[in-house]
């Protein structure tokens, strides 16, 4: 990095925003952990997301049950305080050199989310909020773990329809959201089987009820020819259910 450029842009600590002392190497600052964002030893097999630790390593959570979950895959971190903003900074502030080092650390942290992956499908976002936004995260993410991994990028899916924000939407609602929201490029079937054996690994920010991933999913389905799905996000939602009364 030259001296204008740290000037210009320095670098920050993803978590707290704090910049960084020159030339540093470190993708957080002294002060900033991983540990309050990461994942207890079991995991559900489908989403990633914590389950008891006496469920076992077999286990399937509560949210993936509830939602009907079949793709499974692997998030980075939990989406909560400093890791939430981060990605926000990410998505909505320009904030795109994170990727790199969230890239890295996803290979440091969990090098098991992308092994046998034949190639990264990035989750795309309509064309009105492309040029609101001015790039897809999903893309820029893909495209920083590609660097790192040596996966390819395939971009074969784009957004026929905008959808309404999830986020204040019960799940059944959001499945109906997504409904339809995707469709393959023309190209498609002849990329995916032009690449080495493996899976093909949906990158996206933030997994919530996974209904983005399982359409995603389901439209690549007549392309798949035995091909398995799997996705990476960096941040996993925890869902939470109302208990019922004992
Ligand atoms: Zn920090
Ligand atoms: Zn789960």
């Amino acid at each position: 990095m030259s001296v204008l450029r740290y000037i210009l842009f320095p670098k920050r600590c993803f978590l707290c925003a704090q910049i960084l002392p020159a030339f540093s190497e470190a993708a957080l600052c002294g002060e900033c952990s991983l540990e309050p964002y990461r994942f207890g030893p079991v995991r559900c097999r489908l989403c990633s997301g914590p389950v008891p630790e006496e469920a076992g390593t077999e286990a399937v959570c509560v949210s993936c049950l509830m939602h009907g979950s079949t793709v499974p895959g692997r998030a980075l971190l939990r989406y909560t305080d400093g890791f939430r903003e981060s990605i926000h900074r990410f998505k909505y502030e320009d904030q795109w050199s994170y990727a790199a080092d969230y890239a890295r650390l996803a290979i440091k942290e969990d090098p098991d989310a992308f092994r046998d992956a034949a190639c990264l499908i990035p989750i795309p976002i309509h064309p009105s909020r492309l040029r609101t936004r001015g790039y897809n995260q999903a893309l820029v993410l893909a495209q920083a773990l590609s660097r790192e991994t040596g996966i390819p990028v395939c971009d074969i899916l784009e957004r026929t329809r905008a959808t309404a924000a999830q986020n204040q939407l019960s799940s059944h609602a959001r499945r109906e959201n997504m409904h339809g929201a995707f469709a393959l490029v023309p190209q498609a079937e002849e990329i995916i089987h032009r690449l080495p054996p493996g899976d093909l690994l949906l990158v996206d920010d933030i997994y919530t009820s996974g209904s983005t991933i399982e359409e995603a999913a389901r439209t690549l389905e007549p392309a798949l020819h035995g091909r398995k799905v799997r996705f990476f996000t960096l941040a996993l939602k925890t869902v939470t259910f109302q208990e019922k009364n004992p």
